[in-house]
Formats: structure tokens, sequence, C-alpha cells
């Protein structure tokens, strides 16, 4: 049974919309709609592309314009749309309709043909074929409008088209999944904590998430109610699916914690989906009744695509569920992760990561070992736990700040690396990385950004969706890639301090 929360990305639509004029004629405007509905059609067959393409009748005036983008904000399943100017669209005719849209817009520059038929030009063939020009129209009044898009040039049967494409309106779906989110924190931030801390109102506003704390005892209810039968259940599903300890298996000295386990996910599972939430945070500092630290049932939960973050820090959680839903259907998975200890041989630096518990198992394709150990902190009964190593391969951590006017994002492109010496005595899941460009310059520009220890790191996806998502929610983002210097960066950081203060509204 899938207890799945991540969406099937084709059941969202990305509208594509072409836009054109009524001076042209009937014949051409028949061509335009012809061609277009081409384009469509082989974007929507890409395997680059999650989401299904929807193709639109060709745009012609202000009124249809302003109908459409208001259609699109209206209709749920709608993440995006996509415009493309064939012919010349006067862009007054799309100021209406651009001042009212509130999805993801994206400006696809392209044209029906990928050659020029040289020796058969002639005028019918410039009226049809003038993106080149029309588009630049376009490209004039989202500047002057000063609308959010992301702008992706070429022909369609470009592979670099569809897959950029393709990230964006995955970045476009995960912008969908926050503005609807509702997040339960169970308890508040680990006391004296700054960077978990956050304006839960301004998140509202700017991001369209809900986010609001339960007293504890209220899970501790709903997992002191699952049943018997149903613990059952769970733990006969555990032994399937990962290898057990053989003191927790049944039978084993110490089932009954496996069992306790069991039951927090159970409680958990069934009080988030009784609220209709998507991410969760919890708190050892604020436990209640519960007589374990929740680690299993938080490592399950993320891998069924709920976000989660770990001592009340639900800005984190917010980000682990966007991956989550913008990682749909590939790859490698995403987790909290936090910076936690660092191997410093000279050029060969790595960074162990981990936490206390809670590391979602999506990062790797081994199976996972069910473990239980003592844990000092949180004061409980020692804690059940999935112990694993993260697959190898590209991956980014991302971090979100609140800098008190505005959110701040970071991302890091990094190289997760396998294990250069076992880890007998670790009892958690982790993972060990190489950050870009190196890891002084990484570590030197994280902390002057003032980017948080935990992260979000996603192994499905690359900083570029996450640059789509910070375009798309308007949220300042900071790349630390191999292009980084420490110089530019702290520039950059400057700058953006300025920027963001006079960008945003009175
Ligand atoms: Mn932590």
């Amino acid at each position: 049974m899938s207890n799945s929360i991540v969406p099937d990305l084709k059941s969202y639509e990305v509208w594509f919309l072409t836009g054109s004029q009524n001076l042209y004629g009937e014949e051409t405007l028949r061509q335009v709609a012809d061609q277009s509905q081409e384009i469509a059609r082989s974007l929507g067959a890409s395997s680059d592309i999650p989401v299904s393409v929807v193709w639109k009748p060709v745009l012609k005036d202000s009124e249809s314009i302003k109908s459409m983008f208001l259609e699109a904000n209206a209709t749920d399943r709608v993440v995006g749309v996509i415009a493309w100017m064939h012919t010349f669209s006067p862009a007054k005719m799309w100021i209406r309709g651009l001042d009212a849209l509130q999805k993801p817009l994206l400006h696809l520059h392209t044209q029906a043909n990928v050659e020029l038929p040289w020796s058969e030009i002639d005028f019918d063939f410039m009226n049809l074929n003038q993106a080149a020009h029309g588009d630049r129209e376009f490209g004039y009044i989202q500047a002057r409008m000063s609308v959010a898009h992301k702008t992706v040039v070429g022909h369609v049967s470009n592979p670099r088209v569809t897959q950029q494409i393709g990230t964006w309106s995955r970045a476009a779906s995960g912008w969908a999944a926050v503005r609807s989110l509702k997040l339960a924190r169970f308890g508040d931030n680990m006391r004296n904590v700054a960077v978990t801390e956050g304006d839960k109102t301004e998140a509202e506003i700017r991001f369209g998430l809900s986010v609001n704390t339960w007293g504890v005892n209220e899970l501790v209810e709903a997992v002191d109610a699952a049943s018997e039968t149903r613990v059952d259940a769970l733990v006969a599903e555990y032994e399937e699916l990962y290898a057990v300890v053989p003191e927790l298996r049944r039978g084993g000295e110490r089932h009954e914690s496996l069992r306790y386990g069991a039951r927090i996910e159970l409680g958990l599972r069934s009080f988030l989906e009784a609220g209709d939430f998507g991410a969760f945070t919890t708190t050892f500092e604020d436990l209640g009744g519960l007589r374990q630290l929740p680690g299993l049932a938080v490592q399950r939960l993320m891998a069924d695509g709920y976000g989660f973050g770990a001592e009340g820090d639900w800005k984190t959680a917010v980000l682990v569920r966007a991956a989550k839903v913008m990682g749909a259907g590939l790859p490698g998975g995403a987790s909290l992760m936090e910076d936690y200890t660092y191997d410093l041989q000279p050029g060969a630096e790595l960074i162990l990561g981990a936490h206390m518990l809670e590391v979602c198992p999506s990062l790797t394709t081994s199976k996972p070992s069910l473990e239980v150990h003592p844990l000092g902190i949180g004061g409980r009964e020692d804690p059940v736990r999935l112990v694993f190593d993260t697959d190898p391969g590209n991956a980014v951590v991302v971090a979100m700040s609140d800098m008190r006017e505005r959110f701040r994002l970071v991302a890091n492109a990094v190289e997760v690396v396998p294990l250069p010496q076992p880890l007998p005595h670790l009892p958690v899941a982790r993972a060990v990385w190489k950050p870009a460009p190196d890891f002084a310059t990484s570590a030197a520009a994280w902390l002057t950004a003032g980017a948080a220890h935990h992260t979000v790191m996603s192994t499905a996806l690359g900083v570029d969706a996450f640059s789509d998502f910070a375009e798309i929610a308007n949220t300042e983002l900071l790349v630390i890639d191999e292009k980084t210097t420490l110089r530019e960066f702290a520039k950059e950081v400057r700058w953006n301090q300025a920027y963001y203060r006079l960008a945003q509204r009175m």
C-alpha cells in the first residue's frame, strides 16, 4: 500500500499560449494555430517534461489574453503558462493579462522550423515566422512590468530546450505545492536557536503556505490510539523492507521498542492525514508523553513525500516538501540534512552530514538497516532509526534564512562521495560530500551568507531547479557552485542587501 503524498506531475498542466493579432488574416492565423499545436505536442511528448502541456487557441486581443490568464489563475491543476509569439503580437495587448497573472510564466523564444528554406523564402514566410522580433516585443513588456519569468531560447527539438522547460515545470510544480502547503509544528523551536526562527506570517504572505503549532500531547493521543493490529501489520512491513537487527525483530528482546516506533508512525501519519498536512516539525525539547524521539517514523514519512524539519525548523521542512514535489519521478531523493563534521585533510576535505536520527531513506538505493541505539538528546527511551549511506553522485544542499525583511535561499552544488572508510560505530544515516567549488570557498561563502546549518539535500535535482523556484517565488537565491569566487560572492551579498530592500513594496 502506497502512502505517498508526492503528486503525479502528469496530473499538473502547463498551458501553451501563442500570441498573434487579427491583422494577419485567416490563412496565416490557421498556420499559426497548426504550428503552435505541433510545438505544444512536441513538448508534451518529451520525456524531459514531467507535466502535461496543453495547447490553447491563439491569442489575438487584450480581452482574450486577460481571460486566459484569469482562467489559468483559477484552475488548480495549472502550475504555469508558456508564452510564444510566433508572429508579432503587439505587447500592450498583454499588459492587463500579465498584470493579472499569478502563475509562473515561461517565455519560450522559438520558431516552427530549424533551418531556413533559403531558396523558398518569400514574404509570406517572413510574415508567418517572425518570433525573432515578435518575442522581443514580448520581452520588452515583461521587463517593463518586472514580470517574474523564465526565458528559454531554441528549437523544441533541441534537448537543452526541453530540459530547461522540464526543470522549470518541476519548479512550478514545487511552487504549486508550497502555495497550498499546510505545515504542522509539534512544539516550538529548540530554545535559543536563531536561524530556525522566522516570521510565519510573512511566510504565508510570500509563499502562501500555512505554518501552525500543536501541543505535542495531541500527537501523543494519536500515537496511543494506534491499534495493536495495525502495529502488527506495520512491523511486518518493516521486516520486509529493511534489514531489521535481531534484537528488534519479533521475538527479539527489544521488539517492544520497534512496536513503539511503529506506533509513533501510525499516530503521526493519522494526525497529518486528518489535517491534510504536507510537512511537519518536531523538537526534542518538547516530547510530552512520547516515549521515544521520533526517528524511524520521520524518516518514513519523508520518504512518502512529507516535508520535515528538526528542532522546530519549519523553513527547512518547506524546502524538503518543495524538493519532494520538484523531484517527483526522478532517480534520487531529498532529505533534511545537517553539516555535522569535517575531514580537513588539505585538498581532500570532506563534509560528513547527518542528523541525530532523521535522514530520509530516499537518499539510498541500498536496503537500510533498522536499529536501536541510545540517544542522550531528548532524554527518552532509545529510539529506533534507519541507518544507511547516501548514494554517491551529484546533489545540491539548500538552506533558507529569515533576513528580517526577506527570506534568503542559499544553494551549494555538491558531490556525494562513497564513504572513504566504513563507519561501524555511527548509529545514524549519513552522507559524505565534496562541496563546489572547493571546501574553503564553499564554507566561507555559506558563512558569509548567513545560511543555516539545516538544509534540504536533494540527489534528484540540481541548482537549476532551485534557481527557477527562487525566481518564481520572487525570493533571493545565492548560489555556490564551480564558478563561485569568494570576492564576487561577498559583493553579491552586499548588493543584494540594497537590491532586495529597494525592490520590495513599501
Ligand atoms: Mn539539527
